[in-house]
């Protein structure tokens, strides 16, 4: 699992204001942050491998330039931060208001407390953090013993200003969650207190056909977990492609997928209330990124602090998408104009 370089002491997380200022007083501070998070021991250069004290520029605190080949060294080359107008010390504001905010912050809030001038500015630098925030490289979910994994399906999003309710406007948002069982079970038959969430991946899937929700499995759970999905005919090939899939019978009663698959319901439930209430409804064509964001919030929700470092792009072991990257993948949607409400 990609984790966040927890050893290293020379990178302290900020936990609370006061720390924050005293961390990260200027743009050089930010700058000497991450020059330490690329070379722990030292700038050595990239072109040239000779490790000496570099060339810096007071009024280029992002730059570094070898005394020896001259090249120069750009300490934003490869975070969410590369090629910004905007000063470092504002997206580590960022990033430390999106990780310990608990629900995370809107753009108008972020914009209104560090005083951006434009909406739009605060948008982007949020919605960048966004994109970074769930690993192209990350592991599979799933098949440790004694836990097994819910997966499901449910409707994002829908009513069009003035069209009323209609499917076609609904996204599909696919989940898989591990579940876990504390290890001092109660007697009492509790199914929900006894069992816990791991780990869960979220995304956005064409249709409630085989291929897409298949696919979005295989994707996300390891080879050979133990899978517990309803009854629906989408999930039937999981046997095939080796899992040990359990279905539960709906039969039309929702309430009995609930008793037995307690666990994602609690995150599509959970999903939609931060949806509706942090964001106040998201585009259809940046909804894959807010399921980012929620995922990395969730998965992380025992260690916010950690998330920090992570979030800028300079964990160490992050290979972040782009955002460019992010977007050259998503088709662009035809609707743009439509609002999304999200409906149960
Ligand atoms: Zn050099």
């Amino acid at each position: 699992m990609a984790i966040d370089v927890l050893d290293r002491g020379d990178l302290p997380f900020p936990r609370s204001l006061p720390e924050f200022q005293r961390l990260f007083p200027n743009e050089s501070a930010c700058a000497a942050y991450l020059e330490r998070a690329r070379w722990r021991d030292g700038f050595v250069c990239p072109r040239c491998t000779v490790a000496d004290e570099p060339y810096r520029f007071a009024n280029r605190p992002t730059v570094l330039r070898c005394r020896h080949c001259q090249i120069n060294s750009y300490l934003t080359a490869g975070t969410v931060m590369e090629r910004t107008h905007t000063p470092l010390s504002v997206w580590f504001w960022a990033a430390y208001l999106v990780t310990s905010q608990t629900p995370g912050i809107s753009a108008i809030q972020f914009q209104r407390q560090l005083g951006l001038s434009r909406y739009e500015t605060a948008f982007q630098i949020l919605h960048k953090l966004r994109v970074g925030m769930v690993r192209p490289d990350q592991d599979q979910i799933g098949g440790k013993p004694g836990e097994h994994v819910e997966v499901d399906e449910t409707y994002v999003g829908g009513r069009t200003r003035g069209e009323g309710r209609g499917v076609h406007h609904k996204t599909i948002v696919a989940a898989a969650v591990e579940v876990r069982r504390r290890k001092r079970d109660s007697a009492l038959n509790d199914r929900r207190n006894s069992r816990y969430a791991g780990r869960v991946r979220l995304a956005v899937v064409s249709d409630r056909g085989a291929d897409a929700l298949c696919g979005f499995v295989k994707s996300v759970v390891a080879p050979g977990a133990r899978i517990i999905t309803d009854d629906w005919g989408g999930y039937a090939g999981l046997t095939k492609y080796g899992y040990h899939h359990a279905s539960v019978a709906e039969r039309g009663d929702p309430h009995v997928a609930e008793e037995f698959m307690p666990i994602i319901h609690l995150v599509f439930s959970n999903l939609k209330t931060w949806l509706r209430g942090i964001h106040h409804g998201v585009s259809p064509q940046h909804l894959q990124a807010y399921l980012n964001e929620f995922t990395f919030r969730f998965n992380r929700r025992f260690y916010p602090f950690n998330a920090f470092r992570s979030l800028l792009g300079i964990a160490g072991d992050a290979t972040s998408l782009t955002y460019a990257e992010f977007y050259a993948t998503k088709s662009r949607p035809t609707t743009s104009s439509m609002s999304w409400g999200l409906t149960g």
